[in-house]
């Protein structure tokens, strides 16, 4: 059974009617201003309403630049020396911490960085750095036959395009944007938890699925942002956006941000 909140259901009722709602800029914005109860229950997607919020155009590049000049130079928190470190890195932390991932091969690189050093230490050696790791296992199995195809087709250097990147054994859409964004430079948006959660609270770009979402990005971050706005949204919602409780009280985007409404300072910190 479809349910929608009451605000939503009645600016739909409204619509129907092709009524617009006094105060109302787009459908979209439905969410703006609903009282505490009928928020929660929307934005906990309680609500099957299919109208999700979207940030005013004229929002999205103050919202980029207040993260741009908190940090001019944005950088991921995996430790990398060179691509194919780089591209080993981003296929060990799926569903992994970066923080894990970097006390692995902060002990496996300076043993073996190479395609050829990877396959010489044997799925055993390798496991061996990596167990740490979930899905090492498998993880393990991918990165060996990812070096192999390295290797054998690639004179041991990592591709510079998402199709050979995707044909890459533990290589997804979201690991080959990595790849393309921070060691080629293009504008790609890896789509991960943090960025799909940032992406439709603040209304940012809103979407069902991470492709939704990243398609939304790439069509709304305007090109000067491009390139740096998948860093500046993972930090936003590692330390500020969290999941469990957004830390709106010492948030520089909320004059942006779309999400109601905003979280208060817990008692003990005002
Ligand atoms: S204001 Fe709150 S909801 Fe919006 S981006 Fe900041 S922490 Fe997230």
């Amino acid at each position: 059974m479809r349910m929608w909140c009451p605000r939503c259901a009645s600016l739909r009722q409204r619509e129907t009617l092709s009524t617009p709602e006094p105060g109302l800029q787009s459908p979209g914005r439905c969410h703006r201003s609903l009282t505490q109860q009928f928020a929660s229950a929307c934005l906990r997607r309680e609500c099957s309403c299919t109208l999700l919020l979207t940030m005013k155009k004229t929002d999205i590049a103050p919202f980029f630049a207040t993260l741009r000049e908190a940090n001019p130079h944005p950088k991921t928190e995996l430790e990398y020396t060179s691509d194919f470190e780089l591209l080993t890195a981003v296929l060990l932390s799926a569903q992994a911490t970066d923080v894990g991932v970097n006390k692995a091969t902060r002990k496996l690189f300076p043993v073996a960085n190479t395609p050829q050093a990877i396959l010489d230490l044997g799925i055993e050696g390798l496991e061996s750095y990596i167990k740490t790791i979930g899905l090492y296992r498998s993880k393990a199995k991918h990165l060996m036959e990812t070096c192999r195809i390295l290797v054998q087709r690639h004179d041991s250097k990592v591709p510079h395009t998402r199709q050979e990147l995707e044909a890459l054994p533990g290589v997804g859409r979201k690991t080959a944007n990595v790849v393309l964004n921070v060691a080629f430079g293009q504008p790609t948006m890896a789509v991960d938890t943090h960025i799909f959660r940032v992406s439709n609270r603040t209304g940012l770009a809103p979407g069902k699925t991470p492709l939704e979402v990243e398609k939304q990005l790439l069509k709304r971050v305007p090109a000067e942002f491009a390139v740096d706005s998948h860093h500046w949204l993972i930090l936003l919602g590692r330390y500020v956006c969290q999941a469990r409780k957004p830390r709106c009280w010492e948030c520089l985007v909320t004059p942006y941000c779309d999400f109601q409404p905003k979280s208060e300072a817990p008692k003990s910190s005002k």
